[in-house]
C-alpha cells in the first residue's frame, strides 16, 4: 500500500517566532495591568502575545505602540461552560452555554478556537471527552496549561489529544501560560514558523500547524522526506516518537532522532522532546495517508 506523510511544517521561507496566546490582566482576575503584562513578556524576549481575558476583549490597538511584540486580539470564553480561547477575533464572544455556538461565533468573526485546560479540577475533566468529540470547527486544544501547575488537575492533556487524534480528529496542540500572576510567566509557549512578523502570518501558522508547543525545549528542525521523519532538538536529552492511541514507537537518548515510517503506526505520528527536569517540546502530528 503506498504511504504518504502529510507534514504541516515548512522547510524554508520562515522565521521561528515564540509567543503565548493565554494571559489575563487585572481587567478580570489577573494580578497585573495590560501594560505590566506586556512589559513582563517583552522582557522574556517573546515575539507575540495575546491577552485573552475572561469574556473580555482587551483591544491590542490600544497597546501595540508600547511593544515590539505582535499583539493578537483574543478572549477566553468563560461563563456558562468549559473555557475556550477565541483568537484573532474582532469583538468579545458571547459565552453561549451551547459551546458549539461559541466556536461558531469565533469562526464567523474570522478567528479560531482553542479548548482550554481539558484536565483541570479534581475530576481532571474540565472538558468531557465526549463534548470535545462532539464539537466541530475548533483549531485545537491546550496540551499544556501553566496555571494548572498550581491548581487541582493536570497541566498536561496529551492523553486527551491522542484520543481526539486517534478517533480521526485533526486538531493542533498548544502550550500556554494562562498567565494570572508572576509565577505563571514563561511556563508554556508556541514557536511558529512565520512568513513575517504580523498578526496575519503568526495566526496563519498557528491555524496550519506550523508550530510546536514547548515548556523549555527548542526544536530546530522537523524534516519529513519520503517515509522518514527526523527531529533536531539541541537541548533535548530524550526524543520519543508516538503513534496512534499514544503508543511509543521510538525512544532515543539523543538530541536528534530519525524514524522510518512503516505504516503500522496508525493514522498519525507525533514527537515529544524531553530536556532537563520537566522541560519538553511537542511537535504537531504528522498524518499518515495510505491509499
Ligand atoms: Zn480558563
Ligand atoms: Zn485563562
Amino acid at each position: 500500500m503506498p504511504l504518504t506523510l502529510q507534514s504541516s511544517y515548512l522547510t524554508s521561507g520562515f522565521t521561528w517566532l515564540r509567543g503565548n496566546l493565554h494571559a489575563h490582566t487585572n481587567f478580570t482576575d489577573g494580578a497585573f495591568s495590560p501594560e505590566e503584562v506586556i512589559a513582563l513578556y517583552e522582557k522574556q524576549g517573546y515575539d507575540f502575545l495575546a491577552i485573552s481575558d475572561h469574556d473580555k476583549l482587551v483591544p491590542p490597538t490600544e497597546y501595540q505602540s508600547l511593544t515590539q511584540m505582535v499583539l493578537i486580539p483574543a478572549d477566553e470564553v468563560t461563563a456558562n461552560g468549559p473555557h475556550l480561547l477565541g483568537v484573532q477575533i474582532k469583538e468579545v464572544i458571547e459565552p453561549a452555554t451551547n459551546r458549539q455556538q461559541a466556536v461558531d461565533a469565533i469562526t464567523t468573526q474570522g478567528g479560531f478556537a482553542i479548548l482550554n485546560h481539558p484536565n483541570w479540577r479534581q475530576e481532571f475533566n474540565h472538558w468531557p471527552q465526549e463534548l470535545m468529540q462532539s464539537l466541530n470547527g475548533y483549531g485545537g486544544i491546550e496540551i499544556y496549561n501553566g496555571v494548572i501547575e498550581r491548581e487541582p488537575g493536570s497541566s498536561l492533556a496529551l492523553d486527551r489529544w491522542d484520543r481526539l487524534l486517534s478517533s480521526g480528529r485533526r486538531v493542533w496542540g498548544y502550550a500556554h501560560d494562562d498567565f494570572h500572576a508572576a509565577i505563571d510567566l514563561a511556563r508554556g509557549w508556541n514557536v511558529v514558523q512565520a512568513a513575517e512578523r504580523s498578526v496575519w502570518a503568526i495566526c496563519n501558522a498557528l491555524r496550519q500547524g506550523q508550530f510546536y508547543a514547548s515548556t523549555g525545549v527548542e526544536i530546530t528542525q522537523v524534516q519529513v522526506a519520503g517515509n522518514s521523519i527526523a527531529i533536531t532538538a539541541p537541548d533535548a536529552q530524550r526524543i520519543r516518537f508516538v503513534g496512534e492511541w499514544g503508543k511509543e514507537i521510538l525512544y532515543a537518548n539523543e538530541n536528534y532522532a530519525h524514524y522510518e515510517v512503516t505504516g503500522a503506526e496508525g493514522s498519525y505520528i507525533r514527537v515529544e522532546c524531553y530536556g532537563a527536569g520537566i522541560k519538553a517540546a511537542w511537535t504537531q502530528p504528522i498524518y499518515l495517508n495510505t491509499e
